[in-house]
C-alpha cells in the first residue's frame, strides 16, 4: 500500500486494521475503483488514531526540520501500481459534499481516493480529458510534496479541497461558472500550500531565507507553493492538464496562480474591499473581473474554514496551528527575531487565539459571501457564531480558574 501511516510513539489500542488492496492492473476505464477498508475499531477509533499518530509525527519532524533549502523535491517515490482499490460507499460520497465531513477519519491514501472522486464527480476528468492514471500519479506527487508540519500538511490540503468541493455543491457554482473554473478552484485548493516549510512569511522575511530573497519579500510562501504546483504540472507524467490546448492551459495557469497568491492573509483587506465594491455596484458573474474576485474570496474562505466545521473536527486543528506557531516563535526567540504575540506560547491560549479571528475575520468574510449565496448563512455563518460563543465561554472558564 502507499500513503504514510502515522506511527504513534506509544502503542495505541487499535486492535486491528486490515487494508484490502487489489493489485493495480486493471485497464484505465476501471481505474476509479475504490478501496475496501475494513477496520475493527478497538478502544481508539481510526479518527483518534489519526489525530494521535499525527501529533507524534509532528513532534518528531519538528525536532528534525531544517530551514528551507534550495532543493525543492519534486519527487514521485511510489507510482500508481501500488494504488489500492478503494470502494467509496454512497454514504461517503454524499457526506463528502458536506462541511460537516469528518476529515480526521481518513488515512492519507483514502484522502487521495476522495480527492480523485471529486475530479470525476465534478466532470473535470471529462472536461480536461485527464488520463485517469495521470490523475492518480499527480495526486500522489502532490501528497509527497506536502511536508509533515503540525498544521500545513497534506490533511490541511485535503480539508481546504473538501471545503471547496462542499462549497461548489452548496452554492451550485456550476450555474454561475464554467467547468473550467471549477477545475481551477479545486486544483488551486489542492496545491495551495505545497512544500510549506511550517514557518510563515514574516519569518521568511525577517530571517532573510532563500525564499524571501527569491521572491523579494512579496508573498514568498504563496509564490513558492504556486511554483511547486507548476513544476509538478511541467512533468507530462503528472500533468493533469496535458491534454488541453495551449490557450486553455494559459487560462488555467493564470487562474490557479491568481488563486494561490490570493491565500496570503496579508492581502485579506485588499481582496475583501475589492469584493465588497463589486457587490455594491451589483455583482455580475458574467463579468470576468467580478468572477475572479469571487473565486479569490472562495479559496480564502476554504483555506481558513476549520471553524465552520463541527467542534470535534475543528478543535484539534487549533492545537496543530498553535504547535506550528510555537515552533516558529521558539525559533524566533533563539535567533533573536521579532515574535508576534499571537504566536507566543506565553501570551496565547486556544480561546484567545480563536475569538478575535472568528469575530473579525471569519464571520465578516462569510457574511459577505452570503450576500451572493444566501445558503451560506445557515450552513457556515451560524456554525461560526456557535464556535465563537463556545470559545468565549472557554475563555471565561480559563479566567475564572486563573483567579483561584
Ligand atoms: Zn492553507
Amino acid at each position: 500500500m502507499w500513503g504514510e501511516t502515522p506511527t504513534p510513539s506509544e502503542p495505541v489500542n487499535v486492535r486491528s486494521l486490515i487494508l484490502v488492496c487489489c493489485p493495480y492492473n486493471s485497464p484505465p476505464s476501471n481505474l476509479h475503483g475504490f478501496p475496501n477498508l475494513c477496520v475493527d475499531e478497538g478502544t481508539h477509533t481510526k479518527r483518534s488514531k489519526n489525530i494521535m499518530g499525527y501529533s507524534f509525527r509532528v513532534r518528531h519532524i519538528a525536532n528534525t526540520s531544517t530551514a528551507i533549502t534550495d532543493e525543492t523535491k519534486i519527487s514521485l517515490k511510489r507510482d500508481v501500481p501500488n494504488y489500492p482499490k478503494y470502494t467509496l460507499s454512497q454514504e461517503t460520497v454524499d457526506y463528502l459534499k458536506q462541511p460537516t465531513f469528518d476529515i480526521w477519519h481518513w488515512e492519507p491514501n483514502e484522502m487521495l481516493s476522495l480527492l480523485e472522486h471529486m475530479y470525476h464527480e465534478l466532470g473535470l476528468v471529462e472536461e480536461f480529458n485527464i488520463n485517469p492514471i495521470v490523475l492518480k500519479r499527480w495526486l500522489l506527487c502532490v501528497q509527497e510534496n506536502y511536508r509533515n508540519n503540525p498544521f500545513h500538511n497534506f490533511r490541511h490540503c485535503f480539508c481546504v479541497s473538501q471545503m471547496m468541493y462542499g462549497m461548489i455543491h452548496l452554492c451550485k457554482l456550476w450555474e454561475r461558472m464554467a467547468t473550467e473554473d471549477l477545475g481551477i478552484l479545486l486544483t488551486a485548493a489542492v496545491c495551495h500550500d505545497l512544500d510549506h516549510p511550517g514557518y510563515n512569511n514574516t519569518y521568511q522575511i525577517n530571517a532573510r531565507t532563500e525564499l524571501a530573497i527569491r521572491y523579494n519579500d512579496i508573498s514568498p510562501l504563496e509564490n513558492h507553493h504556486c511554483a511547486v504546483a507548476f513544476q509538478i504540472l511541467s512533468n507530462p507524467e503528472t500533468n493533469i492538464f496535458a491534454n488541453v490546448d495551449k490557450d486553455t492551459f494559459k487560462r488555467i495557469r493564470a487562474g490557479i496562480t491568481m488563486l494561490i497568491l490570493a491565500t496570503d492573509m496579508a492581502r485579506h483587506a485588499e481582496i475583501m474591499e475589492s469584493f465588497k465594491e463589486k457587490l455594491t455596484s451589483g455583482f455580475n458573474d458574467r463579468n470576468k473581473d467580478h468572477l475572479d474576485t469571487l473565486k479569490m474570496v472562495l479559496i480564502k474562505c476554504c483555506d481558513i474554514s476549520n471553524e465552520v466545521r463541527p467542534m470535534e473536527v475543528s478543535e484539534p486543528w487549533v492545537d496543530c496551528l498553535l504547535e506550528e506557531y510555537f515552533n516558529q516563535s521558539d525559533r524566533e526567540k533563539m535567533e533573536g527575531l521579532p515574535v508576534a504575540p499571537f504566536m507566543d506560547r506565553d501570551k496565547v491560549t486556544k480561546p484567545t487565539a480563536q475569538i478575535g479571528f472568528i469575530k473579525f475575520v471569519l464571520i465578516p468574510m462569510f457574511e459577505t459571501v452570503a450576500k451572493v449565496f444566501t445558503q451560506i448563512d445557515e450552513v457556515m455563518v451560524q456554525p461560526l457564531k456557535t464556535a465563537k460563543d463556545r470559545y468565549e465561554e472557554m475563555k471565561s472558564v480559563e479566567e475564572a480558574q486563573k483567579q483561584h
